[in-house]
């Protein structure tokens, strides 16, 4: 996450061609994609449909606070079998993560819009909550997924260690979980294979400058646990050409992203489109896009 966008002007076009309807589109599914966000706000009914016509066909709201988590279960409401939402408190507000706070995230996470808990997990690489606050967090949101049932959303930068240490504590308790927005290593990626993650994948690999390392680990990740991303309003992939006129990054260009992974993998984009949306419909238990209910979804609880 960075906070270097910019309000839009929108996109000067998608990447897939022109807007009109593509029968044959492969559905995808923006597993990741903060929505919520005030950038957002101007335009975002047509963010929505710039997505849409480009075949993303559901996206996952983003919860990173109480706060934000909120809105985004109102925005799944909003647009029920299109969005969903996750709850919880990422790394930088671990410090608002008080008693009370926990209480009402555990209130929000029960919502049958939530699909997983998080983003929750570690970021040494800003520090803005004292790490011993961080790794308190980590631990309930764990403990709260783990009761619910729920997968979780899984962040971490510069923080590795510690982040598997916690995790194989929980593990067992367990249902699933995405490592959002990977970035590392080899040997990172193979560790969270091992603990059974699945791997969230955002245009971070489109960045010549500090992506290049993921291209050649894509293949080493199974069809069935590899999902994709665009973490909009951040990391707008570097290489989309022409140069959008604003450096905030929608999930129109998701099928970008697709594209560069499936290359990476020797696969087509097709193939790439039905495994990553099969995969994030299974991990996080969304309906197919046309089973979607026309009716608003019940506003209890989920189990
Ligand atoms: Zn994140």
């Amino acid at each position: 996450m960075t906070n270097d966008t910019t309000a839009p002007p929108p996109p000067a076009s998608p990447m897939t061609g022109p807007h009109s309807a593509q029968p044959d589109v492969v559905p995808l599914i923006d597993i990741g994609i903060n929505l919520g966000h005030d950038s957002y706000d101007v335009d975002r009914d047509a963010v929505i449909a710039r997505a849409k016509a480009v075949g993303v066909v559901q996206m996952i709201v983003t919860g990173a606070t109480t706060a934000g988590s909120r809105h985004a279960i109102e925005l799944a409401r909003s647009r029920p079998g299109e969005l969903f939402a996750t709850a919880g408190v990422h790394p930088h507000h671990a410090t608002e993560l008080t008693p009370d706070a926990l209480s009402e995230l555990a209130e929000l996470t029960r919502q049958a819009e939530v699909v997983a808990v998080g983003e929750c997990g570690l970021d040494y690489c800003r520090d803005f909550s004292p790490r011993a606050a961080q790794q308190a967090a980590f631990h309930r949101q764990l403990e709260l997924a783990a009761h619910l049932r729920k997968p979780v959303f899984l962040h971490q930068r510069d923080a590795h260690e510690d982040f598997l240490a916690i995790l194989r504590e929980h593990r067992k308790n367990l249902s699933a979980g995405v490592a959002h927005c990977f970035t590392g290593s080899g040997p990172e990626l193979a560790a969270y294979l091992e603990l059974g993650l699945a791997i969230g994948i955002t245009g971070w690999i489109c960045d010549e400058r500090r992506g290049a390392h993921l291209l050649p680990l894509m293949r080493a990740i199974p069809a069935d646990r590899l999902l994709l991303e665009t973490d909009g309003p951040y990391l707008l992939p570097r290489d989309l050409r022409p140069k959008p006129p604003s450096r905030r990054n929608e999930p129109v260009y998701l099928p970008h992203i697709a594209r560069i992974v499936a290359d990476a993998r020797g696969e087509q984009l097709e193939a790439l489109a039905l495994s990553s949306t099969a995969a994030a419909r299974n991990l996080f238990g969304l309906p197919s896009a046309s089973a979607a209910p026309p009716q608003a979804p019940g506003r209890g609880h989920s189990d």
